[in-house]
């Protein structure tokens, strides 16, 4: 064996690692190759590494071994490492936080050290001594001392733990536990037995479109086409046939979509397309599922991967093409733990290796059309919905004026005077849109209805002194939950019972302010009883499937009002949708975000997509209160260029994406003024380098710091600054000095998004 090869750097896949050194034993050596598992000791435990490369030089000091090897075949090969690589300089992450993410959960297998009772019944004279022996015995005479330290934290277990080993009450080892196996309904794979026509004939331009893709196929050739297709132009069809293509080349695909479970057809039309041959890899399946889909894919046993954000890590050899369906959807944005875009790392992951990408959509990111209009990525057009069959007509309706209208005195109704909260006197829906759903369900067609708020009530007020329920924790208002008569904070999950009395004036005069999809369900069953009426929203698909069984009903026509939140936007396929409104639209306009009137536009574009699918043609309504913004003004006639022309602007004028690169750093912690303290500093700071160094001065703006939009989150507070620049790698490059600037970012007070999404 070669001198240089008896030592390793191995790392442990963590936020907080760095690459550490072992000496590989004779015996294991030849069975060992970079990407490979390896056990390893840390302390005083054991636990699981991945062996990056070997040592060119034999370290100094003491080194400690490897003491197992766990795979036959690296798990992650020598692309998967570059790509870490890759990801770790981006991100300004650590490589073993990016290990972690790629990794799935059931890689780790670390030891424990456990706590036996030895002489059963034993008891000490000291409290915390015998504290720790009731614990044991509760726990059947075994404990981990990691639950006994959680237990109890603050006090020092260790040396009472040690008096105990020392007199022989207690025994301390470690244990390796095995890979517990549980298993979990994978979504159905079970195809649904709707009829599809298949071997439908392309028309020309779906067959331009796959040309250009399948001619960089056969090339095994790197380029990023942009599928921009209007809803329901074939786009799936174009993935379909050219991932058929790449395996009869006998290369692999990759697709990934936003939210498998809200898309259950797609996955039916990869059964039907792959039989036998499809991986899933998703975060609704146990890890154990995702353990065992991973090696699947990993030995070559399945020609296509589909996914969502973090399928894009799928080890799938042989890759020839890779999709990444509704790619300006923002659900591709990890945002939390490391922050990256799955579609930025699909490119990257095609660039690296070698094929072909497809970044599908019918509302392209502006990221992607510039790269269009740049000449980076290729573009392809599907103008036409298939068989000619029209696009829904859409209208807007101004609810400033139906607001006028409603607003005329009502009868006084004596009944809701009594109840805790009073009906809301704005009108959720206009008069002409209720009249089309009854016009619809009379013509048994099924309408679909948006409004992305859920709950009954945006928030509660007393209508005596004028206050507002707000989360403890958060620097949110409650919403009211009628149906649980409870307020509950949407970001923290906090809630509390309703009363009908202020807490600051003891008046009884509350009002719900706002409409959410709970009080819309409510009023429809007021309206129109004999229709079927469901909802949607994450109050009601708690329950692991309750989604996938929610939209099967709706396909099968079980259901003839579905009202939801963006849930719903999403790429069902269903012919008898001949009806969509989209109510209080600017919800999402007025949110301080840049991306807000992009968000608008591809969120209602989106959802008027699902209207008229089938034979007969579609109508979409949209209630809104802004009328004249261009977000709204291009929606009827599907205009994405013209939004685009308008928004692109904007963003050239104020500097912002594509024109501008941008880094958040957001610190957050416990108390308000040391935040504030932090971000004020390495403010300075950036500054104070700006000033020494011309590049940074000419192309870089540190924007802040101030409070975020919500300050206080989980009952930490935050604080953020921007930084913008137009080189990407300037930026890069000077964000990194604000990670050496505080050399204990890595513990989370510090947060690093770079090309943040939400900067909330
Ligand atoms: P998109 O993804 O662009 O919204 P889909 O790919 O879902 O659209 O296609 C919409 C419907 O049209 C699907 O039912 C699909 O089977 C059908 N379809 C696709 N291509 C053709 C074609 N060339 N001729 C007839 N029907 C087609
Ligand atoms: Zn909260």
């Amino acid at each position: 064996m070669h001198e240089a090869q008896r030592f390793a750097w191995v790392l442990v896949p963590s936020s907080h690692r760095e690459p550490l050194i072992y000496r590989v034993p004779d015996l294991l050596s030849t069975r060992l190759s970079p990407g490979m598992r390896v056990l390893v000791p840390l302390q005083k435990r054991h636990v699981t590494g991945v062996l990056l490369s070997f040592a060119d030089e034999s370290p100094h000091g003491d080194v400690k071994e490897v003491s197992q090897v766990l795979d036959d075949v690296p798990i992650l090969d020598a692309d998967l490492l570059k790509l870490a690589r890759w990801m770790a300089q981006y991100y300004l992450a650590s490589l073993g936080n990016v290990l972690a993410t790629m990794l799935p959960p059931n890689a780790r297998r670390d030891s424990k050290r456990l706590a036996t009772l030895l002489q059963t019944g034993a008891t000490s004279t000291d409290t915390l001594e015998s504290a720790l022996l009731q614990e044991i015995t509760k726990r059947n005479g075994k404990a981990s001392i990691k639950t006994l330290t959680g237990l109890f934290s603050g006090q020092r277990i260790g040396r009472a733990l040690a008096e105990l080993e020392h007199r022989g009450v207690l025994g301390i080892n470690e244990h390796l536990a095995k890979i517990r196996r549980r298993k979990s309904p994978l979504l159905s794979s079970a195809v649904s037995n709707l009829a599809r026509p298949l071997n439908l004939e392309l028309n020309a331009e779906q067959a331009l479109a796959l040309d250009r893709i399948t001619t960089r196929i056969d090339q095994c050739g790197f380029e990023t086409f942009l599928l921009h297709g209007i809803t329901g132009s074939g786009k799936t069809e174009v993935y379909l046939r050219a991932m058929e293509h790449a395996r009869a080349r006998g290369r692999r695909s990759i697709i990934l979509i936003p939210e498998i479970s809200l898309t259950p057809q797609l996955l039916d039309q990869m059964h039907r397309h792959f039989p036998g041959k499809v991986g899933v890899l998703h975060s609704a399946l146990t890890s154990s599922d995702r353990w065992s889909q991973w090696w699947r894919i990993l030995r070559g046993e399945v020609d296509v991967v589909v996914g969502a954000r973090s399928a894009i890590f799928a080890p799938l050899p042989e890759i020839g093409l890779i999709i990444v369906d509704e790619e300006h959807d923002s659900s591709y944005k990890q945002e939390e733990g490391l922050r990256y875009n799955g579609r930025d790392v699909a490119v990257v992951r095609a660039k690296q290796w070698g094929c072909p990408i497809i970044l599908g959509s019918a509302t392209p990111a502006l990221e992607s059309y510039e790269n269009c209009r740049q000449g980076r990525y290729k573009l392809l057009e599907l103008t036409k919905r298939v068989e000619q069959r029209p696009l829904p007509i859409v209208e807007t309706i101004d609810m400033r004026y139906q607001f006028m209208k409603a607003a005329a005195p009502e009868k006084p109704d004596e009944a809701a005077q009594k109840q805790i909260i009073k009906p809301a006197k704005a009108r959720l829906m206009a008069e002409s849109f209720i009249a089309a759903i009854k016009q619809n369900l009379s013509a048994q067609r099924q309408t679909l209805i948006f409004l992305n708020r859920r709950g009954f009530a945006n928030f509660v007020q007393c209508s005596v002194c004028g206050h507002v329920w707000h989360c403890p924790y958060c620097s949110i208002t409650l919403t009211l939950h009628l149906r649980h008569k409870a307020l509950a904070c949407h970001h923290c999950g906090y809630r509390r019972v309703v009363s009908n009395v202020c807490p600051e004036c003891k008046n009884s005069s509350l009002a719900p302010v706002g409409m959410g999809t709970e009080q819309i369900e409510a009023k429809l069953h007021e309206l129109i009883p004999e229709a079927r009426i469901a909802r949607m929203d994450r109050d009601t698909t708690g329950k692991r499937g309750s989604q996938e069984a929610l939209i099967r009903r709706w396909e099968r026509g079980e259901i003839d009002i579905l009202v939801g939140t963006q849930m719903i936007t999403k790429g069902h396929d269903v012919a008898g949708v001949t009806l969509v409104g989209a109510l209080s639209a600017d919800l999402s306009l007025n949110l301080p975000d840049f991306r807000a009137g992009e968000r608008t536009f591809q969120l209602l574009s989106q959802v008027a997509g699902r209207a008229g699918r089938g034979r007969d043609p579609g109508r979409v309504v949209i209630q809104t209160y802004t009328p004249d913004h261009y977000a709204i003004q291009y929606l009827p006639n599907h205009d994405y260029k013209g939004f685009f022309a308008v928004e692109v602007e904007f963003r050239r004028a104020l500097n912002y994406p594509p024109f501008a690169r941008l880094v958040n750093l957001r610190f957050d912690g416990p108390r308000a003024d040391q935040v504030e303290e932090r971000a004020k500093n390495l403010a300075a700071q950036l500054r104070q380098l700006q000033s020494q160094e011309a590049k940074y001065k000419r192309g870089i703006e540190v924007l802040g710091p101030a409070a975020a939009p919500i300050e206080k989150l989980r009952n930490r507070y935050r604080w953020q600054l921007l930084l913008k620049g137009n080189s990407s790698a300037t930026l890069l490059e000077f964000a990194g000095h604000a990670r050496r600037l505080l050399p204990d970012a890595r513990d989370g007070r510090l947060q690093i998004d770079v090309d943040p999404y939400s900067m909330l």
